[in-house]
C-alpha cells in the first residue's frame, strides 16, 4: 500500500494524523479500515446496527444526510449554488433512505405469505438470474449481481416474486457480498422451514473494477448450501439449472 506509513511511525504521538500537500500519512486507524475495505472483509452475518438505529423518523433523516452530504460536496469545493448541483444533496438523502439503503429499515421487509404445496411438487425449486444493486459497505459504490436461488419445500410453497423481494431487500443495504449471501439463505430457511435452500451470487463490485485495482472483467462468486443442498448430486443439479 503506497498509502501506508512507515513502521518507524510513532501513533502515539499525537502527530500521527499528519497531511502534507504531496503525502498524506494514514493513521493506525485508517491502515485497518483500507486494510478491511480492500479485502472486503465482514464482521458479522447481522448488518451491524446500533439499538437505536429507527428511532428517528425517515424524514428526520433525509434532512440530516442533506445537510451531511452538502457539507462532503462543499468540502470537495463544489459550488453548491449551481442550480445542477443545488438539488444533489436532498436527492442523495433521499435515494439513501427511501431506495439504496431501505433494506436497513425491518419496517420494509417483504411480507411473505406461503401456500400449501397442493401439487405436492417435492423438487427443487431454482429461481435464477434475479438481477440486483447492492453498494459495498467499505467503499459505498455500487455491486452489481445475478442472484440464484433454490429450495426443496417441506410442504410450503412460495410466490416467486417473493424469492425476488427477499433478494432486493437484503441487497438495499451496504453490504459484503458473502452477508448478503448468508442474510437471504437465513431469510429463506426461516420463511420456508426447511434447510434444503441454497443461494448463488455472481456480482461486480465497483470499488473493485472503477478503482483500486481497477479490474473490469472479475466478478465475485459466493455460495450457500443448505440441508439437502450440501449433497453433491443435488448441489450439481442446482448448478446445472443455474449455467441453463
Ligand atoms: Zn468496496
Amino acid at each position: 500500500m503506497d498509502t501506508f506509513i512507515d513502521t518507524q511511525f510513532d501513533f502515539n504521538s499525537g502527530a500521527s494524523n499528519v497531511y502534507s500537500a504531496s503525502t498524506r500519512k494514514d493513521t493506525k486507524q485508517q491502515q485497518i479500515a483500507e486494510e478491511l475495505g480492500e479485502h472486503h472483509v465482514g464482521t458479522s452475518a447481522d448488518t451491524p446496527m446500533r439499538p437505536d438505529a429507527f428511532k428517528m423518523s425517515d424524514d428526520e433523516k433525509i434532512a440530516l444526510i442533506e445537510g451531511h452530504f452538502k457539507q462532503i460536496m462543499d468540502v470537495l469545493g463544489l459550488d453548491l449554488t449551481d442550480d445542477s448541483l443545488s438539488g444533489t444533496p436532498y436527492r442523495v438523502a433521499k435515494m439513501y433512505v427511501q431506495e439504496i439503503f431501505s433494506g436497513l429499515n425491518p419496517a420494509n421487509k417483504p411480507d411473505i405469505k406461503l401456500f400449501e404445496n397442493k401439487y405436492q411438487y417435492n423438487e427443487m425449486l431454482v429461481e435464477k438470474g434475479i438481477t440486483f444493486y447492492s453498494n459495498c459497505e467499505h467503499h459505498f459504490v455500487p455491486i452489481i449481481g445475478k442472484a440464484h436461488v433454490a429450495y426443496i419445500s417441506s410442504g410450503k410453497v412460495i410466490g416467486l416474486s417473493k424469492l425476488n423481494r427477499i433478494v432486493q431487500y437484503y441487497a438495499k443495504r451496504p453490504q459484503v457480498q458473502e452477508r448478503l449471501t448468508v442474510q437471504i439463505a437465513d431469510e429463506l430457511k426461516r420463511i420456508l422451514q426447511t434447510d434444503d435452500v441454497a443461494v448463488l451470487i455472481d456480482a461486480q463490485h465497483l470499488c473493485v473494477s472503477s478503482r483500486g485495482v481497477e479490474d473490469t472483467s472479475s466478478s465475485t462468486v459466493t455460495s450457500y448450501y443448505g440441508g439437502k443442498f450440501k449433497n453433491e448430486f443435488t448441489k450439481n443439479e442446482f448448478i446445472k439449472y443455474v449455467e441453463l
